[in-house]
């Protein structure tokens, strides 16, 4: 998602604000430079229009286009003065106006430039987890919004839940720091066992989701396994952490957002009070399993 994706299209509007603000100077030029002198010149700053309109929504390079047409026009039109026998009258005002021009155009375009990737950084912070990459508990719950919407049209989803075990035993043991590198670690394991259709995300704390599509109960089991064995690998301090983990699969009784969310906490829950380090499992019509 660079900043050259996320520059919008220039609506109509600022377009037609931005042939009037270049066409008055033309006309004006044209029509009335004899009356009002060198000094009218300065109509030309009008051509910061289109500059401003421009950069707002394309940033430096729109700024800078604005810039080159609004050059050409006035270049245009002095050479058809020139040529109708109207010479230019004040040449170090004109020089000086096609300076300033060009300076408050590049240095607006820049800024904009500035805050559109500003903007960018704000809308990934929004929606990604700063200490593991993953996508935030705001996007997971949208991602899965949408993949109710689908399984309505027929599609499997699954949700696991991931509860890392006796978490705070370990903080307690090892620090802050070592409890955030197994945060991080979790956080890989997921993000390496987990399908480009798929998303896995950190849904708080030391408690993730992954959301899994076109995927039942024995999928869904799998995948928990691969997140556990990477998770294994993992060259953390201290004893093996483990997770416990709850799955439900969506279907009758389990066809909301709400009712996935609920059935994977209470089958976590069941891993849990189970012996920690387990799945267990919530099928519908919301029958409970545990697998080891
Ligand atoms: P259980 O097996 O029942 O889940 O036990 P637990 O100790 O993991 O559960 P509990 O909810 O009591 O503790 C969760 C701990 O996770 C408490 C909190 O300090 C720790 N924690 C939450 N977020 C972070 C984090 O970002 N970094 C670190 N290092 N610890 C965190
Ligand atoms: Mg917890
Ligand atoms: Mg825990």
């Amino acid at each position: 998602m660079g900043g050259r994706d996320s520059a919008k299209r220039i609506p109509r509007r600022a377009m037609v604000l931005s042939v009037c603000a270049l066409t008055a100077p033309i006309l004006g030029e044209l029509f009335f430079s004899e009356t009002w002198g060198g000094p009218g010149a300065l109509v030309w700053l009008l051509g910061l229009v289109p500059a401003f309109l421009f950069s707002y929504f394309r940033g430096l390079r729109g700024a800078v286009a604005a810039l080159s047409i609004g050059l050409l026009a006035l270049v245009l039109t002095q050479i058809t003065l020139q040529s109708n026998g109207r010479p230019i009258q004040n040449w170090s005002l004109l020089v000086g106006i096609v300076v300033a021009y060009a300076a408050v155009a590049v240095a607006v375009g820049w800024m904009s430039e500035l805050l559109h990737e500003e903007r960018r950084k704000a809308e990934q912070l929004a929606t990604i987890d700063e200490l593991t990459g993953l996508p935030n508990r705001r996007l997971a719950r949208r991602v899965l919004e949408m993949e109710v919407a689908a399984a309505e049209r027929g599609r499997d989803v699954t949700l696991v839940m991931f509860d890392l075990d006796n978490f705070k035993a370990y903080n307690d043991s090892y620090g802050h720091l070592a409890g955030d590198q197994v945060i991080a670690a979790m956080g890989r394991a997921l993000q390496e066992s987990t399908r480009r259709m798929n998303l896995s995300a950190r849904w708080g704390g030391e408690e993730f989701i992954a959301i899994l599509s076109e995927t039942g109960r024995e999928g869904a089991l799998r995948f928990v396994n691969q997140v556990r064995a990477n998770l294994q690998v993992a060259p953390l301090e201290g004893e093996p952490v483990t997770f416990s983990a709850g799955i439900a699969c969506y279907g009758p009784g389990l066809g909301s957002v709400d009712a996935l969310l609920d059935a994977a906490d209470r089958a976590l829950y069941r891993a849990k009070i189970g012996g920690r380090n387990r799945a267990a499992v919530v099928t519908p019509p919301a029958s409970d399993q545990t697998a080891d």
